[in-house]
């Protein structure tokens, strides 16, 4: 038996069992660390006592990931108070004395749909969210990149025709950075209403698509993944797709020559399959990870 954490900003998705298939998850409000990680325990507490081998944990961001840092398995510099600097994976590992897995929580999420989502088979792929914020998970040949830190791919810098758009941009950080423009905070900030409430023939779509259109073509033209999978709240209006991929096809004109961009962008560019399970679902796989490298 495995244990899973997606540990969020608002809220702490916390799983056992061994695959989707007898995966019990339960949702803990992110309040102080103690009174959040005590929840945490409680709840493997009482759907595992004395079954679980390791834990994994997709955490949100930034985090210490270098397994030689003294601050690894940290949150380091979150302007969420009381934990910024806060020792995660040592306070899971200190209670449960078991191994622990950790990544972010959207690389976590990119495991999740390697596995048992919209990737199955693919070692290179980008999975992009789209929602209260911007982020993404990048497999290569099979494997996570990590390199210095982890990707940020939600901060990369996009043009922006201030003519046509001249909302500023909502990043605390960048301003109009991809996600300062295109999180689901920026369309409300500029529309003045929430994205899901905005009518599909709304000229917020054009625009969004137009930005994520832009990134998709970065990631493709950086990284050549296989596929570019797009998820959370955002990416559920699915008429965004159509829109982003005529856009994509505009920019990268013709090339890349292959079959993949020139003829079945549909497939390319696609929805991610586990919704809001992907987090949790991928910590199970970074517990089974951490099983692993300890034996
Ligand atoms: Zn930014």
């Amino acid at each position: 038996m495995l244990g899973a954490i997606e540990a969020g900003g608002t809220k702490f998705v916390c799983g056992v069992g061994t695959s989707p298939a007898d995966f019990e998850t339960c949702h803990i409000p992110t309040t102080l660390p103690d009174a959040t990680l005590a929840a945490v325990f409680r709840f493997f507490h009482q759907h595992a006592a004395g079954q679980l081998e390791a834990v994994g944990i997709g955490s949100f961001g930034p985090v210490d990931l270098d397994p030689t840092s003294r601050k690894y398995g940290h949150i380091t510099s979150t302007p969420k108070r009381h934990w910024a600097n806060y020792d995660l994976v040592g306070t899971v590992k200190r209670t449960l004395g078991i191994p622990v897995g950790f990544d972010t929580d959207v690389n976590a999420a990119a495991l999740g749909e390697a596995r048992w989502g919209g990737a199955p088979g693919l070692r290179d792929f980008v999975y992009l969210t789209i929602g209260t914020g911007i982020g993404g998970g990048a497999m290569i040949g099979g494997e996570i990149l990590h390199g210095l830190v982890h990707s940020e791919m939600g901060h990369m810098r996009i043009p922006h025709d201030m003519s046509a758009d001249p909302f500023a941009g909502c990043c605390p950080f960048h301003r109009d950075c991809l996600e300062g423009l295109a999180s689901a905070p920026a369309i409300r900030a500029r529309w003045g209403i929430d994205a899901h409430d905005l009518p599909a023939d709304h000229a917020a779509w054009p625009l969004e698509a137009s930005y994520l259109a832009l990134a998709v073509a970065n990631l493709t033209l950086t990284l050549s993944p296989r596929r570019i999978l797009l998820g959370g709240g955002v990416m559920r209006r699915s008429e965004l797709f159509t829109l982003i991929r005529m856009e994509v096809s505009r920019i990268l004109n013709g090339y890349i020559q292959h079959d993949e961009i020139l003829n079945r962008l549909d497939e390319y560019i696609a929805q991610a399959q586990l919704g809001v399970r992907a987090g949790v679902l991928g910590a199970l796989i970074l517990a089974e990870h951490a099983l692993h490298n300890q034996s």
